[in-house]
């Protein structure tokens, strides 16, 4: 029977455990959730006359407006500060409607399609969803969203520098059901499967097969996905008892999904 992880896994008692534990194929990536009890390394934005809820329940009407329903999904929206995820120099435009640069040649998706995504996940499994692993934690905007929706929130990112300024960008908001870890996200997570649900931010020519692995039966893949040329469409994965099940809806545009580290 495969070994389950301990949550939460950022217990100091547990990470000495992960280490412990046997290495997995490929470059294994290394539960670092952030520390309780730390001290904000970064300076975060505030005090830039951001009137920040007002601005967020403005995000949330253009939301509706573009036909985002759930409202467990607006909920979560309404509950993280997208400015605290940006550069000071961006934070007047945290809350339109647009992808901003997080560096290291990255995007933190639009609100819009971050919205869609997790409706998507949420149509799969109506009410709180279980485990789920999200490939490409850029800044860590979505894992924060996440958080509020799901029981343990596993992020990856191949990108140590994105996956550090994520760890210090979440560290503040002490979110303890969420799990960052740094590695390759082509190969999943196979410690904390089976997942409710894996989301990806970042488009490759297939779902890995690692990924559907990995998801429980009943589980839903959402992820970007090649189209043919520069072209990438949202595709959804659902694993049945009956097998794999698989739409392809709106063009997106996502970051490529690499393979290594960086
Ligand atoms: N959800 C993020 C969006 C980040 S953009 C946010 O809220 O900010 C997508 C991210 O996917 C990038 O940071 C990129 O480095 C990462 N990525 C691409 N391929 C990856 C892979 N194989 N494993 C892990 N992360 C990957």
């Amino acid at each position: 029977m495969q070994q389950r992880p301990r949550f939460p896994a950022q217990l100091p008692e547990a990470r000495n455990r992960a280490n412990a534990a046997k290495p997995m194929a490929g470059p294994a990536p290394s539960p670092v959730a952030s520390r309780p009890g730390a001290v904000a390394a970064v300076a975060q934005p505030q005090g830039l006359g951001l009137d920040s809820p007002a601005l967020r329940s403005r995000m949330l009407q253009k939301l509706v407006a573009q036909g985002v329903s759930d409202p467990q999904v607006m909920a979560a929206m309404a509950a993280v500060e997208r400015h605290r995820f940006v550069d000071t120099a961006l934070v007047n435009q945290a809350y339109e409607d647009t992808s901003l640069p997080i560096g290291f040649g990255q995007t933190i998706s639009k609100p819009n399609v971050v919205a869609r995504m997790l409706e998507l996940l949420r149509q799969a499994a109506p009410g709180r969803l279980g485990r789920v692993l999200e490939i490409g934690t850029g800044c860590g905007y979505q894992a924060a969203v996440l958080s509020h929706l799901a029981g343990e929130v596993y992020s990856i990112e191949r990108i140590r520098g994105l996956h550090e300024r994520a760890r210090d960008n979440l560290r503040v908001l002490r979110l303890p059901n969420v799990h960052l870890l740094f590695g390759d996200g082509m190969v999943g997570f196979a410690k904390g499967a089976p997942y409710a649900a894996i989301i990806a931010a970042a488009g490759g020519d297939a779902i890995p097969q690692a990924w559907i692995d990995q998801l429980a039966v009943g589980g839903r893949i959402v992820a970007p996905m090649s189209a043919g040329g520069a072209k990438q469409a949202l595709v959804v994965l659902d694993k049945t008892a009956q097998g794999i099940q698989h739409s392809v809806l709106e063009p997106v545009q996502f970051v490529p999904l690499k393979s290594g580290l960086a």
